[in-house]
């Protein structure tokens, strides 16, 4: 690895994708998501630009989220925001970068193959990978290296990760198809069948972010949500507060609580012990749902921390491994 060759690291996450440059810091932040003419595949927008598009888009135009569940599927899609990334890096130096991605850590062998092929042909020099949880412990300052277990749940848009790792080397993990993004849709189809309103995608997200909880509240939160009523088909509002949907949502995000107690079921008692100490980390946009925290710790009997960035946890781990890559070198996913 040349000094001169720029290195930087991307999450290129199923809701988010996001990019820091050494001495930069984040460069982007942005939704993953690309607004394409229909007919030609034309690339009209990107990002946030793109998700402004969603449930707004005159026919032949379409939004596309090239990544699910973590991984690719839409390769095409995925090159058009790495090379977006890249020529975000590249600037004028012209010199292609060195690329840390953070993937899944189910991810197969031919999953990797694609992410690694479409970073190399979107602009990267080199492509290294890194499992999300072990950047994402990095990123909340675990001590990695030591013989110490450590959970790990990381709740993001498509997936919810749970892993348990000592030493950077996974000793438990299990993913579920269920995290943020159901609960959004949760919400959209509880407000349809409580009160008859049709609401997009984007204003559900809304909706959710602002009052949803999962536990009371101190305080009432409540919101003016505009739509579609669902017979006469013309626009209205309601007001949601979080008492409403609190059922809703508790029970939508039950079987990611059910999966981690079952996680601690299986590990070896000795990383039991360990985990009585250091607790459990929450990280990814789905955990800053109120009420995620207190839940986790109820139901698993363990403490639980919830980072204080956690949309940006994992990407801020994969910076640090970027910026010291000799001491992080044993926690690299084999390529
Ligand atoms: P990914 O790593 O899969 O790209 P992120 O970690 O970026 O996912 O999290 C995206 C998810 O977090 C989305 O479902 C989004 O609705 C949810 N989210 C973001 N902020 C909040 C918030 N304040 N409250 C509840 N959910 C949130
Ligand atoms: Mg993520």
């Amino acid at each position: 690895m040349s000094i001169f060759r720029k290195y930087i690291a991307v999450d290129l996450g199923t809701a988010n994708t996001l990019v820091h440059i050494p001495q930069q810091g984040i460069v982007m932040n942005a939704p993953s998501m690309v607004a394409v003419e229909s007919r030609t595949r034309r690339v009209l927008a990107l990002g946030a630009d793109a998700k402004a598009f969603l449930g707004k888009t005159p026919r032949g135009i379409e939004v596309i989220r090239p990544m699910k569940d973590g991984v690719i599927a839409d390769f095409d899609m995925a090159g058009e925001l790495l090379r977006h990334v890249l020529r975000l890096t590249i600037g004028s130096t012209r010199t292609k970068p060195d690329v840390l991605v953070c993937v899944p850590l189910h991810i197969s062998n031919v999953e990797r193959r694609a992410v690694t092929e479409a970073a190399v042909m979107a602009g990267a020099h080199e492509v290294r990978l890194i499992a999300e949880p072990v950047a994402g412990a990095i990123g909340a300052g675990l001590s990695v290296h030591e013989p110490s277990g450590y959970m790990i749940v990381d709740i993001g848009g498509g997936t919810t990760d749970i892993a348990v790792i000592s030493m950077g080397e996974l000793v438990e993990s299990r993913c579920l198809r269920l995290a943020g993004d159901a609960l959004t849709l949760e919400t959209q189809q509880f407000i349809q069948e409580k009160f008859g309103l049709i609401i997009g995608e984007n204003m559900a997200e809304r909706v959710k972010i602002a009052t949803g909880a999962l536990t009371p509240q101190p305080e009432p939160l409540a919101m003016t949500v505009a739509g579609k009523d669902s017979l006469s088909g013309e626009p209205r509002t309601i007001r949601i507060t979080d008492e409403d949907l609190r059922a809703p949502l508790s029970n939508a995000a039950q079987p990611i609580l059910a999966t981690a107690v079952s996680v601690l079921e299986t590990i070896p008692p000795e990383i039991g012990g360990d985990l009585l100490g250091n607790g459990i980390l929450l990280t990814g946009g789905g955990a800053l749902l109120r009420g995620f925290p207190e839940l986790l710790s109820q139901n698993t009997h363990l403490p639980v921390r919830l980072d204080s960035e956690p949309l940006t946890t994992v990407l801020r781990g994969a910076a640090r491994v970027v910026e010291s890559p000799e001491e992080y070198k044993t926690m690299l996913m084999p390529l």
